[in-house]
């Protein structure tokens, strides 16, 4: 019997681990976030620098004391900016 459409491969999937609960995970399923001058912001797509890891869906893992080991100080901030992120607004904006 052949399988034409495999799941992906279980060994290739990137996997990267969640600061909050520091559980491994795929990339996919991670929100990243990045430092900017500005201070961490919420990037989805863009590669640039380093980045640290989030459940992306796990609220429980965007609360502030639990961010708090990773962004220190910085924590509440960043516990907004996920926060905020669930506000559906993509990228294309209708123009009205
Ligand atoms: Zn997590």
């Amino acid at each position: 019997m052949s399988t034409p459409n495999l799941p992906e491969p279980p060994r290739h999937s990137p996997e990267r681990t969640c600061v909050a609960c520091r559980s491994k995970r795929p990339q996919g399923q991670l929100l990243r976030l990045t430092r900017t001058p500005q201070g961490w912001s919420v990037q989805q797509r863009r590669r640039s620098g380093r980045g640290v890891y989030v459940c992306a869906d796990s609220p429980a893992c965007w609360q502030e004391k639990k961010l708090r080991r990773a962004f220190g100080a910085k924590a509440p901030d960043v516990a907004q900016s996920l926060l905020k992120r669930d506000d559906p607004q993509p990228d294309q904006q209708m123009t009205t």
